[in-house]
């Protein structure tokens, strides 16, 4: 097919008249005879407008305009043939739009799981310590706990052996609180307020027949105090709430979750990864002052044999497992046997 028309190289504004001719290959030639300079498929012909002269540009800077509407329309149509059809591109939109969704899923995603551990850290870290204690007196006050029942020699024994594990710790006393309660309603538990509070009740001791014991739980939760987790843990379902809300436009989710901590420190529990950490530096606590970290393993099974259900006991937000148990063994082979 030969076109006539004219020729701009690109270079000065002058264009030569001349004639662009196309083979059955889709090859573009500039004149009648020579090499080719371009291929069809990859030139953009406008569509007609009204009887307008239509300029092709090619990647070499050149430009041909004509006005032979009929051959150009039929060199769109051939182009179609070598592959730009309209539903190869509808096609092309349609893997762009579903690469997107994927994109956008994939970025949810990451947000949600990276994104939002990652900003509940930054602010766990970011709050003041008086609003700290104030959730803290606001979490104790809503909790069924009274005075503690123990003997007071056995109190002052608790308060003694968890001020030794802070201080061999080198830890700061002023920044824990070690509550002993009695609380039935809740039965064998002991939890940590983000604000240093620590909560051990009577029932818990009740099931504990070394010091060993008691202290591991104690040392479990300092290390939960320490890395900030029961506040990272309410946060992180504070963000995830927010996220959801962003995403379905349904309020009642994040206002619900928002810095209700007692409900997800006793009930939720921590991650398994936070638990795993809580165990490991737990244990290395317990070490450093001579104690026996693999009685914490023996309080565990001691508590799921007591575990009837229907209490919720340390185990429900400290889930145990084999392989807990397992560790908790191993790190107290290393144990000094002195006492
Ligand atoms: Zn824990």
């Amino acid at each position: 097919m030969e076109l006539r028309g004219t020729w701009f190289d690109g270079q000065s504004g002058r264009g030569a008249p001349g004639v662009m001719r196309v083979d059955a290959q889709g090859q573009i030639f500039r004149d009648v005879q020579g090499q080719p300079c371009a291929e069809l498929a990859a030139v953009t012909i406008p569509a007609r407008l009204g009887t307008m002269p239509r300029t092709l540009v090619f990647a070499s800077g050149w430009r041909f305009v004509s006005d032979q509407h009929d051959q150009l329309d039929a060199l769109m149509g051939q182009q179609g043939k070598n592959g730009l059809r309209w539903v190869d591109r509808l096609e092309r939109n349609r893997n762009a739009a579903i690469v997107g969704l994927v994109l956008l899923v994939v970025s949810m995603f990451g947000l949600y799981q990276y994104g939002i551990p990652a900003m509940a850290r930054h602010t766990a870290d970011a709050l003041p310590a008086e609003l700290l204690d104030e959730m803290a007196t606001e979490a104790l006050q809503s909790l069924p706990l009274q005075r503690s029942e123990l003997p007071l020699p056995e109190q002052q024994r608790i308060h003694d052996a968890f001020a030794r594990l802070l201080k061999v710790n080198g830890l700061p006393a002023e920044h824990y609180r070690l509550h002993l309660r009695s609380a039935p309603k809740i039965g064998p538990n002991a939890f940590a307020l983000p604000s240093g509070d620590i909560v051990l009740l009577d029932q818990l001791v009740a099931l504990t027949d070394k010091e060993d014991q008691w202290l591991g739980v104690l040392a479990h939760e300092v290390v939960h105090v320490e890395a900030r987790h029961g506040l990272r843990g309410v946060l992180q379902s504070a963000y995830g709430a927010l996220l959801l809300t962003l995403i379905t436009g349904d309020a009642s989710a994040a206002t619900s979750t928002v810095m209700d901590f007692s409900r997800v420190v006793l009930e939720n529990g921590y991650s398994r990864d936070l638990e795993r950490e809580a165990d490991e530096l737990g244990a290395e606590l317990m070490l450093r002052g001579g104690w026996d970290p693999a009685e914490l393993a023996t309080l565990f099974e001691r508590l799921a044999e007591q575990d009837s259900g229907d209490l919720p006991g340390w185990l429900r937000s400290h889930p145990a497992n084999d392989e807990r148990i397992r560790a908790l063994r191993q790190a107290g082979q290393s144990a000094i046997p002195s006492r």
